[in-house]
């Protein structure tokens, strides 16, 4: 296993969750959409769009990360061993599912810190709030990606080009939007991730 842990003093992840506690601890516990808020402020966050620049973000915290042959039905796990932390995704997922499986995990991770920092968020609900973690960070790195399509279609010199433009990527963002909110439901709900945690 590659998994290299935080240098000391720069625990990333302890470091969000930290900041997250001080910035809305008055009114603990948070939704999904603070968490996923606060997170994609993180540098770089809001523009991880693909599976590889959210590896890069991930590797940024810390958190190791790779593509396995998983049995069906397990899309994702996570391990954490003292400061180390890998997430596994199965590499069959399709691309969409893969980032969205990514960042379920990324919450669990986030979650066992929350735990740790004595603000746990999650009573029996963790999976519920990692799905809705993972489609709300998506839709909102979605929505900045789709609005600087927007400004580009905007610009063209031509009216008729710049209506066509527009119409095509407000379709395109309309689809993108739909299948980001699906990938949930898509994946199979009886064993889509699971996680292992250890001192
Ligand atoms: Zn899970």
């Amino acid at each position: 296993m590659s998994a290299q842990p935080s240098p000391p003093g720069h625990d990333q992840i302890s470091n969000f969750c930290s900041h997250v506690i001080a910035t809305h601890g008055a009114r603990w516990p948070v939704d999904e959409n603070t968490i996923a808020s606060e997170f994609v402020m993180l540098p770089g966050a809001q523009d991880c769009i693909s599976d590889s620049q959210l590896v890069d973000l991930c590797s940024r915290l810390f958190v190791d990360v790779q593509w396995v042959d998983l049995p069906p039905g397990n899309s994702g796990i996570n391990v954490c061993y003292g400061d180390r932390r890998t997430i596994f995704v199965r590499k069959a997922e399709f691309p969409g599912l893969r980032e969205h499986v990514l960042l379920h995990e990324l919450r669990e991770i986030f979650e066992y810190k929350f735990r740790e920092l004595g603000h746990p968020l999650a009573k029996n609900d963790i999976e519920q709030r990692a799905e809705a973690f993972a489609v709300l960070v998506r839709m909102r790195s979605a929505t900045a990606a789709w609005f600087t399509f927007f400004e580009y279609a905007d610009n063209l010199q031509s009216p008729w080009q710049r209506i066509a433009a527009c119409i095509l990527v407000a379709a395109g963002a309309m689809v993108n939007l739909i299948c980001t909110a699906m990938a949930g439901p898509l994946l199979d709900s009886s064993a889509a991730t699971s996680c292992s945690f250890a001192d």
